[in-house]
């Protein structure tokens, strides 16, 4: 018997696949096209050549740890030791589904908020839990905080939250958090929040991060991806941050899943990540290719929705076709040679918004060629 009736392939997969097949431009699944940094690679190879290449603690490399710790004490002026609160891990989703394993019980529920990344619901039901996908408004994807309360019961043990938001790009604001607050502690909730983007953040707005609400973040598994820092999602490296005794209960997960992560990457990243102007122009950086995709796109009878942060805007075709968001993401791949993700893949309920998800972490030529065939719709 399956322990996931309902889970089929990963909708990154299956439309990456497509595009493959057809040759297509794939704006679909969240990657740059781009390198990543040539020093970060030289770094990476020296800790090779050093003879880094055996199993690191556990935990993460101290001295990784260490710099994280210094990058949340400077930007969310939070003091966390190295030693007890973070864990490195191979990625973020690993990160959020040793966080929620560390939590569920069987039957305890947990509150998401859909379109939803799709490992979320998987990683809930595979412990025995039940997801409780609530939906965002629409097209502005904010947070119904009067649902939430009245979807809250005693068996309610954690929320998930994530912003910048994928595949909207929305942002939590600061009537969000107060709202959070009051929830989480009524009801004594979790918190896992996904921050893996948590620099590509737009038009002068700011990260707001559980690490930086004392109150928040007692309650919380903060998770991060390196992939989406540096341009590198290949390389699977992540971390988790959560107070002591919730990172040992996680720490027990972890020990008999991963053990420990790659350790020339972690020598490399633990050098790499002292230069802070590595990230702290990412929000720049994307917000560059966003604004050229969007100018590209306004020849075409796509229409954008605002997208704040992420590496992701959605466009609707609601002028286009009648098609399922899905279909009409087929027809784009294989009549028009561009692969786009259907927005309906993040919702368990179905939904017929016609918007799909086109992703700008590319270079302009890619997106010039994108938006040249996306003309001809
Ligand atoms: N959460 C969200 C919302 C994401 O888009 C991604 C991207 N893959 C992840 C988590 C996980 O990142 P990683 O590749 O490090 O597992
Ligand atoms: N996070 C990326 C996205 O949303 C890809 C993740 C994946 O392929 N699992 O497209």
């Amino acid at each position: 018997m399956s322990k996931l009736p309902n889970v089929g392939t990963t909708i990154f997969t299956e439309m990456s696949a497509l595009s493959v097949m057809h040759q297509s431009i794939n704006l679909g699944q969240g990657f740059p096209d781009f390198e990543m940094n040539e020093k970060l690679i030289s770094l990476t190879t020296d800790a090779m050549r050093q003879g880094h290449n055996q199993y690191t603690h556990m935990n993460g490399l101290l001295a990784l740890r260490q710099q994280i710790a210094h990058k949340v004490n400077e930007l969310y002026h939070n003091t966390i030791s190295a030693d007890e609160e973070i864990t490195i891990t191979p990625g973020g989703t690993y990160a959020l589904y040793t966080a929620l394993t560390a939590i569920l019980q069987p039957g305890d529920e947990v509150i998401l908020f859909e379109p939803a990344y799709d490992s979320y619901i998987p990683n809930i039901e595979i412990n025995g839990a039940v997801a409780v996908p609530l939906p965002l408004s629409f097209p502005g994807y904010r947070i119904d905080w009067n649902l939430v309360k009245s979807s809250v019961n005693k068996k309610t043990k954690a929320i998930i939250i994530n912003s910048p938001h994928n595949p909207s790009g929305m942002l939590l604001q600061k009537e969000d958090i107060n709202a959070l607050v009051e929830i989480v502690q009524r009801h004594n909730l979790f918190i896992v929040s996904d921050e893996v983007y948590e620099h590509l953040v737009f038009d002068g707005h700011t990260h707001l991060s559980m690490l930086q609400f004392p109150e928040l973040y007692a309650r919380s598994f903060v998770c991060f991806s390196f992939g989406k820092v540096y341009h590198c999602t290949g390389w699977k490296m992540g971390y988790c941050i959560s107070p002591a005794a919730f990172m040992n209960e996680f720490r027990k997960v972890h020990q008999f899943n991963c053990f420990s992560c790659n350790s020339p990457v972690q020598y490399a990243l633990a050098n790499f990540l002292a230069d802070k102007n590595q990230y702290l122009h990412l929000g720049a950086f994307l917000q560059q290719k966003r604004d050229y995709f969007f100018h590209l796109m306004k020849d075409t009878r796509f229409k954008a929705l605002p997208a704040l942060g992420s590496y992701f805007q959605l466009y609707s075709y609601a002028e286009i076709s009648n098609k399922n968001e899905k279909d009409f993401a087929i027809e784009l791949t294989e009549s028009y040679g561009v692969t786009a993700i259907p927005v309906s893949a993040f919702y368990q309920t179905p939904v017929n918004n016609k918007v799909l998800r086109f992703c700008f972490a590319k270079n302009e030529s890619t997106l010039l060629a994108a938006a040249n065939r996306l003309q001809n719709v």
